[in-house]
């Protein structure tokens, strides 16, 4: 919860201890600091745009969850959370994606006349299963949830920030891992403060990255099949003992 510069911002959310509830704080954490940051822009400044509003928050749980699996030892215990992280990533980026295109084609249709509930529905069940590919069944009866994803009603298209965020913070990660940038802190948290007040291509300059090229996205995405071969080692690695 956002508040004017005088006070600092609040979070509230349930903790229960699991490992999700630790990444979850983490990233709230981030928007948390991310508002602060931003404060320095003055009032009328601090505001971010859609576009890079989730990128505190997925960089702040990327380098909780790094800090986590390398306290982590146990093979099985590393592909819990290996196996975790891919899901969430799949969530964030192709999921997302997905109500993106769910969002589009509705806003299109619309444009003819009233959708019947029934026409949403097939809408949705044809994003979601496209989204998953042939070997994941998604059943009919979840035809009727796409209102929880309350974005659709409050902030129109805001769920592609999430996919250009995670995205975009893999490829920072790759960065701030490959250690080629120097003072990558000063420059992360110098990048935080202007984001109500540059543009993302200019922020994402001292980083040497073009959010423009495939190549970008191409370091982003190649972390999460990094990610996938890894845990096709671990399981490997289980089954053979
Ligand atoms: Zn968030």
């Amino acid at each position: 919860m956002p508040l004017p510069a005088k006070f600092h911002p609040y979070l509230m959310l349930n903790f229960v201890g699991k490992q999700n509830d630790v990444l979850t704080l983490a990233h709230e954490l981030g928007h948390g600091c991310h508002m602060r940051l931003s404060i320095k822009q003055g009032e009328l400044n601090d505001d971010t745009p859609m576009i890079l509003a989730e990128v505190a928050s997925v960089f702040a749980e990327m380098i909780t969850f790094q800090s986590l699996l390398q306290r982590l030892d146990d093979p099985k215990a590393r592909l819990c959370l290996i196996a975790s992280k891919v899901n969430d990533m799949i969530n964030t980026a192709l999921r997302q994606i997905a109500f993106h295109c769910f969002e589009t084609r509705v806003h299109q249709e619309r444009r003819d006349g009233e959708l019947s509930s029934a026409r949403l529905e097939e809408i949705w069940l044809e994003e979601m299963r496209t989204s998953l590919g042939p070997h994941v069944i998604v059943d009919d009866d979840s035809r009727a949830i796409w209102p929880i994803v309350s974005h659709f009603f409050h902030s129109p298209f805001y769920v592609y920030a999430y996919s250009f965020a995670d995205c975009l913070v893999n490829s920072l990660y790759q960065v701030y891992r490959e250690g080629k940038v120097r003072n990558f802190a000063d420059k992360y948290l110098d990048m935080l403060s202007q984001t109500g007040v540059k543009r993302y291509d200019e922020l994402l300059k001292p980083f040497g990255l073009d959010a423009k090229s495939p190549e970008f996205w191409n370091k982003g995405l190649s972390l999460i099949s990094s990610y996938i071969d890894e845990l096709e080692k671990l399981d490997k690695e289980i089954h053979r003992k």
